[in-house]
């Protein structure tokens, strides 16, 4: 009687017990945001600087890529005393957007080319700008736009880096307008490239990166790794970065639960993959200091 008592009720609890146990415990280290924006909506709205940066530093955010719709908001993040003493360095990105019509056009907006150029020269309170984008391009074919081609050449020539949320078949024709153009991949395919497709472009280029805000079937159940991306995301650690995209005011909110989130599944990577697409890689990219 004991014994079928200890079965069908001890048995259990223990190997659930055991089972949560086993579960990895999350990331705990320092966190660069590779996709943030403080775009006009935010700071003029409910989420000014005093109330994102408290967010920030509860986050465990240490870096950020900056780049705000307009560039307003980069700047006031990479002027302010405030994000600077608490530890938090910001890489500024020059977006291609003054408003939301320029997201349609701006592969053959000329005025847009200008003002790349006038803010690469005018640079920000934290340094020089170290990259462009984040630019949309929601047919793949305007890839091969006049000021879209030669951008790619202008962030060859100067070293900056491209944000460019697109497709896989926009990758291959960015990358044929400048094979040393350094790209970050926002979403790494935000609309489901395989994860084959994925993996055959990272080994085509060397420089490409990816981010993983956004992307679909990153992870299953309550937040865990799939295993496939586990696999890949371990094979290739140095060519991944986390982002939070806070794109409209309502991401703000969630700020601190995406961190925790991308904590969650960097917990089931090993502890040195986790680090490198947690910091490691960004500190490598832009030079970022010891947290
Ligand atoms: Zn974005």
């Amino acid at each position: 009687m004991i014994a079928r008592w200890l079965l069908l009720f001890v048995l259990p609890f223990a190997l659930l017990c055991g089972g949560k146990a086993l579960a990895a415990e999350p990331y705990a280290g320092p966190l660069f945001d590779a996709h943030l924006h403080f775009n006009v909506e935010a700071y003029e709205g409910p989420h000014p600087l005093s109330d994102v940066l408290p967010r920030l530093k509860r986050a465990g955010v240490r870096a950020v890529l900056a780049n705000s719709r307009p560039n307003a908001g980069t700047h006031e993040l990479a002027a302010s005393p405030a994000v600077r003493a608490a530890g938090i360095t910001v890489v500024p990105f020059v977006r291609l957007y003054r408003n939301r019509a320029d997201y349609t056009g701006w592969f053959a907006d000329p005025s847009i080319h200008q003002m790349v150029l006038d803010e690469l020269a005018r640079g920000t309170a934290a340094g020089p700008f170290r990259g462009l984008g984040e630019f949309h391009l929601y047919e793949s074919a305007n890839a091969d736009g006049p000021v879209a081609r030669s951008l790619m050449k202008l962030s060859a020539e100067m070293g900056l880096w491209v944000l460019a949320h697109v497709d896989d078949e926009a990758i291959v024709r960015l990358m044929a307008h400048e094979p040393r153009a350094r790209l970050i991949w926002a979403h790494t395919g935000i609309g489901g490239t395989p994860i084959e497709r994925v993996r055959e472009l990272l080994a085509r280029y060397p420089q490409l990166m990816g981010e993983l805000s956004y992307r679909p079937g990153l992870t299953v159940g309550e937040g865990r790794l799939e295993g496939e991306w586990r696999e890949l995301l371990s094979q290739h650690s140095e060519r991944f970065l986390i982002g939070s995209d806070t794109w409209t005011p309502s991401r703000w909110p969630q700020y601190e639960a995406l961190m925790a989130e991308a904590r969650r599944w960097l917990g089931d990577l090993p502890p040195a993959a986790a680090r490198r697409i947690a910091w490691g890689n960004g500190q490598r990219m832009f030079g970022l200091p010891e947290p």
